[in-house]
């Protein structure tokens, strides 16, 4: 059998994108059909009727009158010069979790970067929710161990205070302890600007709200730029109304909303790429300013 080329490769990986020198890959867990009233409870069929010409891509028909989101979970694959980095690593092979994983989505990053697992110099943790860390580790003769076997792990110091405080969604153990016995760690300190370098083209910045050490990935390269959101936003129609927060889920949904508003304020207008966490295809797109308000252009 031989080898897939590049282009199979990112063919599979479902959506793939060039900022600058800058290459990312989007790697698909699961996409999950999820009522909006569990996630981002505020969210109303008018609110979706309002802007269905752009939405659509994101909603599900509404069962039992509920809206419902397509939830995607997905990894972003980023190549920076010789960095290779993974943003978030999903829901993992856990058949308990409230979201479900797919057993065959560690082989699917596998295939998806040149070099396989060994390869992944970076992985990325947006913040300590259990879709978001559930491959950090995986199963070997009984006992967990890092996923990405040469790769440092990035967690900000504010996320490892709050799992110290409450481990509610109950990752610690099984997705962060491993990588700490291993030595593969790195607990951050952001800058005084509050953010963290990982290359000349790839940083992070504070996005907080949805958790208090929140942080999404900011590329920029050859005058492009791009965001990776995390989740600071759910879904683009918050683009259009930043209000309407992840309350259940949010440890301080003000704060989530205020990041919104200044993401929007950063990014509408301009010609940076928007990479959402849980966008389902096409995941990223551009903020545009319309005469409704803004809107999320991913044609
Ligand atoms: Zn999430």
């Amino acid at each position: 059998m031989t080898e897939p080329t590049r282009a199979e490769r990112r063919q599979h990986s479902g959506g793939q994108w060039s900022i600058g020198r800058v290459e990312v890959a989007r790697v698909e867990e699961n996409i999950v059909p999820l009522a909006t009233k569990v996630l981002v409870p505020d969210i109303t069929a008018d609110h979706i009727e309002a802007n269905r010409s752009w939405v659509r891509p994101y909603f599900d028909e509404p069962q039992a009158g509920n809206p419902m989101l397509r939830l995607s979970l997905h990894s972003f694959v980023v190549l920076s010069g010789d960095t290779v980095i993974v943003v978030d690593t999903c829901v993992g092979p856990d058949p308990d979790r409230d979201l479900p994983g797919d057993p065959a989505f560690a082989e699917r990053l596998e295939r998806a970067i040149d070099g396989g697992l060994d390869a992944v110099d970076v992985v990325v943790c947006t913040h300590l929710h259990f879709d978001h860390v559930g491959w950090n580790t995986t199963w070997v003769e009984g006992r967990l161990v890092p996923t990405f076997p040469n790769a440092r792990y990035l967690v900000t110091r504010a996320e490892m205070d709050e799992l110290a405080r409450n481990d509610h969604m109950a990752v610690g153990e099984p997705s962060i302890r491993p990588l700490a016995e291993a030595g593969v760690l790195d607990v951050i300190d952001l800058d005084g600007n509050g953010g963290h370098r990982i290359t000349d083209e790839v940083g992070l910045i504070a996005t907080p709200g949805h958790t208090p050490g929140h942080v999404s990935v900011a590329i920029s390269s050859d005058g492009r730029s791009a965001l990776i959101t995390g989740d600071a936003f759910h879904t683009p129609l918050q683009f259009a109304h930043p209000e309407l927060a992840a309350w259940r889920f949010d440890s301080d949904s003000q704060q989530s909303t205020a990041t919104r508003k200044d993401l929007i304020e950063r990014y509408a207008g301009t010609d940076a790429l928007v990479l959402g966490t849980h966008f389902a295809p096409p995941s990223g797109g551009r903020l545009r300013r319309g005469e409704t308000g803004v809107w999320f252009d991913a044609s």
